[in-house]
């Protein structure tokens, strides 16, 4: 089932800010990123999380291994995942295999089935914008920002209940 945005709603349950809903901040920070190496640092954590958050825009066969490489980002770090993904384009460079090359991310959960997630406790529509710009306050600000919505995709991800739990 697709729920569309309702009013100032987005489809995955946050309320919009002044952009918009979550897609329009997605769309800000792909065009802003593009101006900017040091920001595109985080463009993988930024692509996972907004796609686990609304599954419905996502290709479904890939967000197994998004939401495994969300864990390894909020295990260890913006590093680790550029890492995996390096890899993963010369992996894609050499042979014709398109799919994800799951083993550096075969030690974290599957994603669980149930999904999605009605509520993220940070969201995208969320993100402090400054003068047009969501690294005005520095990338490591930005990056706290985009780790704190990877961890709440993960949490939210893990805390459902299997179809037909009564807890
Ligand atoms: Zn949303």
């Amino acid at each position: 089932m697709t729920e569309s945005p309702v009013g100032d709603h987005c489809d995955c349950g946050a309320v919009a800010g002044p952009l918009g809903v979550c897609v329009d901040y997605y769309h800000a920070i792909l065009s802003e990123e593009q101006a900017d190496p040091h920001m595109y640092r985080w463009h993988a954590p930024v692509v996972c999380a907004y796609l686990l958050q609304h599954p419905s825009r996502a290709d479904e066969k890939y967000l197994d291994g998004q939401f495994r490489q969300m864990q390894l980002y909020v295990d260890k770090g913006l590093d680790a995942l550029l890492r995996v993904a390096a890899h993963q384009v010369a992996r894609n460079k050499h042979g014709a295999r398109l799919n994800y090359d799951m083993a550096p991310l075969a030690a974290y959960e599957p994603l669980p089935p149930g999904g999605p997630p009605r509520h993220f406790r940070a969201t995208f529509s969320g993100l402090p914008l400054r003068d047009g710009s969501f690294v005005a306050d520095g990338y490591l600000a930005y990056g706290h920002h985009i780790e704190t919505i990877a961890e709440a995709t993960v949490d939210a991800w893990r805390s459902i209940q299997a179809p037909g739990f009564v807890g």
